[in-house]
């Protein structure tokens, strides 16, 4: 598949040299900075400084700033010296942050992102931070009684105080504003920590103090003593005794069962010493449990020569301290995970940080239960299924270095980790690592750029690696270290083609398409004891509930498709905009009963199941069960304990997880993606097919995988069930590299939403006249403008302009100066984009 003839585009951010970032995090005193703010216009703001704020104000810290009428947080960029010339600038409101939110290298970063994908700064940076950081200038300071009886000498404290008495209570950030005294930030440091200011923690969102006692000093004995007669009292003083330590009050009432009077009443008595520590969230409900407990000691695996072999490459490239980039390769329960873990010990060894990302939230359960079993204490857990305060706390556990090693999905790359030294990308060629929403960025990609900044080692992981990454390989940008083995007995599973065409079509009530071949191959694993995993495609009961006699389909108005029947919440809902009906029991336009569920998603195959197989338990796996109690790690514990026989579900089910149990799995439709018009249908299809794989027979018994196709002779399906990666990748590069797509490309969308269709292509073909006057436009190849593949959303027409070039500097130098400063209504640009609709 090597074509010495193609061009030099790098799939992965174009290699530049970082910046030179010593001189980023000291400023020199000046009276301006500029503010990044997330707004669609790209620019930059300047605004003013008090001379207080001169001397605090950090690169990389949060700003309120006024923007018109509003007040907005902004982020510091840089400092000036003065205004740029006839601007009229605006005094920064308040500092929000004591020290920068930013390391030097995410802002680094983030100005690279936001060139990169023709994104406002503004944007990348409040999607890097979360809105839980910790604020310094937003806590709510009061007096306590301390603070209000004491009397000071200095003229500042006695300010403070006289202006907290009068105020009650007041945020930092207003405090420093009306004292504006240079000492009044240690002045209000020591106040907080000799408890003469006290913060209310909900004001401070997050940071949590329990309350905890310890045995006063002096002889056990004689404390139990004077505990007195309750035995309650003399159970605690002995439970403390035996302790040897402090112990939360929660913990006394649970080790002892006692009421919190009795605390209070020892506490009182002065046998107790009662403090408030801060809390700690066990994030347990984060982790897998049952795979490995942190009590467990962590396995000791004799690595193979393979395995060994590609440690050893990751491991030198460690020590040699400098940016180097692998694509650890092998076929799923090869072994990678292992090898990957021990590079992350190689690393923390060093006294580096290390990030380890995976593509979806329900593979963070499996992976970080891994991780804290060998690195109890360093390990944080980074993503939006945490509450608010569990990912307050994690964050902060980062920034102060107490937590070393991360895991989370793409976003868990702007973890403020210092003194990066291992990035890790799992299953890179998932799509789930582009977010489809601004800033559109690419989470291998920009992982890539973070260990390129950092000077780090970046180890992208697959099984079957994206186009981008294997030409990147046979370009020689990246080391390709690769597994040929798979642990154990395991061996791949028995691959089992079902024409749909020539079968007798089985029908289970509701009409789901299951063939003769699956039921038995069903029957054969219940039968053994074995479990299975089925995948569909498809969330709810069923893609279209139509009434018979009038054929109403309840389609979405405002996006003109039907929408997805939901039989357990009694709804029907259109997947693209999420607008709700309650689903009716007769037709509301014809009045007739003759609604009928045409066509299965999971919930379906679930009652299916259930119907045709009573006595095995059935779970499902889809982004509606992430909402539904225990969410996916309980749903994934029940499999792995063997209580749940069957899993059905939607991709969720075939990433990643390793259950040894697995001796089937299926795919319903592998179809599903080939109908799509989008160049990359054939690669999504094809991975999707050998996860699945992957997922059956990793025990010691060889699995058996089940492909239900209406098109067994599509290359991409013979491929993946003759496991004959080589034969893929070749015919999709050729298909690549006759078309001009990408990796032999670069490739930009324009996606313009109006109510109007005519306005709307009168706008992009407005685009097009000014790219096609650019100097470089022959080097560019631009397609449409044409309707998008989902024409409307919401109410909008989408229509959208592709834009291709063999260099990727050159396509986004001709958008940027084609598009302007101004932003255009309705329209988002999105570079490398991966969710072609
Ligand atoms: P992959 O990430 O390639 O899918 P894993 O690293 O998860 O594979 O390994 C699959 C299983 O094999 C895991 O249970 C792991 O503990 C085990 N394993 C990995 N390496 C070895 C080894 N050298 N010897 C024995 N078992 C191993
Ligand atoms: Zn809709």
């Amino acid at each position: 598949m090597t074509d010495p003839h193609a061009p030099d585009v790098s799939p992965l951010p174009p290699d530049q040299d970082p910046p030179d970032l010593a001189d980023l995090p000291q400023l020199p005193i000046t009276a301006f900075v500029d503010i990044a703010l997330p707004l669609p216009v790209g620019q930059i703001f300047t605004y003013r400084l008090t001379p207080y704020q001169q001397q605090r104000v950090k690169p990389g810290a949060r700003v309120r700033v006024p923007v018109g009428k509003r007040r907005m947080t902004g982020y510091v960029v840089a400092a000036r010296a003065e205004a740029p010339a006839g601007v009229e600038t605006r005094p920064i409101e308040a500092l929000i942050d004591r020290d920068p939110v930013l390391p030097p290298e995410l802002l680094e970063l983030a100005r690279f992102a936001a060139d990169y994908y023709l994104t406002p700064l503004g944007d990348v940076l409040a999607a890097m931070i979360p809105v839980e950081a910790d604020a310094w200038g937003d806590r709510r300071l009061r007096l306590t009684d301390r603070g209000a009886m004491a009397v000071h000498q200095e003229p500042v404290a006695r300010a403070l105080q006289s202006l907290l008495l009068e105020r009650g209570q007041m945020r930092i950030s207003e405090i420093e504003e009306e004292l504006d005294d240079p000492r009044i930030e240690a002045l209000l440091v020591q106040a907080i920590e000799e408890g003469g200011l006290s913060w209310d923690a909900a004001g401070a969102r997050g940071e949590r103090y329990a309350a905890a006692f310890e045995l006063a000093p002096g002889d056990p004995d004689a404390l139990r003593e004077r505990a007195g007669r309750s035995p309650a009292g003399r159970a605690v003083v002995d439970f403390l005794g035996a302790l040897g330590r402090p112990a939360l009050g929660e913990e006394l009432r649970q080790g002892v069962g006692c009421s919190s009077a009795v605390l209070r009443r020892l506490a009182t008595l002065g046998i107790l010493l009662r403090f408030s520590q801060p809390r700690r969230l066990a994030l347990d409900r984060h982790l897998m449990s049952t795979s490995a407990r942190m009590e467990d000691p962590p396995p000791v695996l004799a690595l193979r020569g393979d395995q060994q072999t590609a440690l050893a490459g990751i491991e030198r490239a460690l020590t040699g301290g400098t940016f180097a980039r692998f694509l650890l390769r092998g076929i799923t329960g090869s072994g990678k995970t292992e090898v990957y873990l021990r590079a992350a010990a190689a690393a923390l060894a060093q006294g580096r940080s290390v990030l380890l990302l995976v593509p979806e939230i329900a593979l963070v359960p499996a992976l970080a239960a891994a991780a804290r079993q060998r690195f109890p204490l360093a390990l944080a857990v980074l993503h939006s299924g945490l509450g608010a305060a569990e990912r307050q706390q994690e964050w902060a556990r980062i920034r102060t270095g107490e937590a070393r090693l991360v895991v989370g999905p793409r976003s868990a790359l702007f973890a403020p980790v210092t003194n990066l030294g291992l990035i890790v990308v799992d299953e890179e060629q998932d799509l789930s690592y582009k977010q489809d929403s601004s800033p559109r960025y690419h989470g291998r990609d920009l992982a890539l750029m973070r260990a390129k900044i950092s000077g780090a080692v970046a180890v992208l992981v697959s099984a079957t690696p994206s186009l981008e990454t294997r030409l990147a390989v046979v370009s020689g940008r990246f080391t390709p270290l690769t597994l040929t083995e798979r642990v154990g007995h395991g061996s791949l599973p028995e691959g089992i083609l079902v024409d749909l065409r020539n079968e007798s079509v089985v029908r289970l009530p509701g009409d789901v398409q299951f063939s003769e071949r699956l039921i038995v191959e069903i029957e054969r694993a219940l039968a053994e004891g074995d479990q299975t995993i089925l995948l569909r495609n498809r969330r709810g009961y069923s893609p279209l509930l139509l009434c018979r006699a009038c054929g109403e389909d309840f389609r979405c108005a405002d996006c003109g498709l039907p929408r997805t029947y939901h039989r357990r919440a009694g709804e029907l809902i259109c997947h693209y905009c999420d607008s709700r009906l309650s689903a009716p029991a007769r037709c509301p336009r014809c009045r007739a009963e003759t609604l009928e569920a045409i066509g299965a998603g999971t919930e379906r195959i679930e009652e299916a199941l259930h119907a045709r197989f009573p006595d095995a338990a059935v779970d499902v796996l889809d982004r509606d069960a992430l909402r539904r109690g225990g969410g996916p790690a309980a749903i994934l514990e029940r499999f792995e304990r063997g209580e749940t026989q069957i899993l059905v579900g939607t991709q969720m089910v075939s990433k990643g997880h390793h259950f040894p149990r697995v001796a089937l799995t299926g795919i319903l439709s592998a179809d599903s993606y080939l109908g799509f018009p989008d160049f990359r249908a054939v690669e999504k299809t094809y991975a999707m097919l050998t996860q699945l794989a992957g997922r059956a027979g990793r025990g010691e018994r060889p699995g058996r995988v089940v492909i239900q196709t209406f098109l067994p002779e599509h290359y991409a399906i013979r491929a993946a069930l003759l496991q004959d990666d080589a034969a893929f990748a070749e015919q999709e590069m050729r298909f690549r590299r006759i078309f001009h797509y990408p990796p032999y490309t670069r490739m930009v969308q324009l996606l313009l939403r109006d109510r109007s269709r005519e306005r709307g292509l009168a706008r992009l073909t407005e685009i097009v006249g000014r790219i096609s006057g650019h100097p470089r436009t022959g080097e560019l190849r631009v397609t449409g403008p044409a309707t998008a593949p989902l024409e409307r959303l919401r109410g909008e027409w989408r229509l959208q302009l592709l834009v291709r070039g063999a260099q990727g500097s050159v396509v986004r130098q001709v958008l940027r100066e084609a598009l302007g400063e101004k932003p255009i209504p309705g329209l988002a640009v999105d570079v490398d984009p991966y969710h072609l609709l």
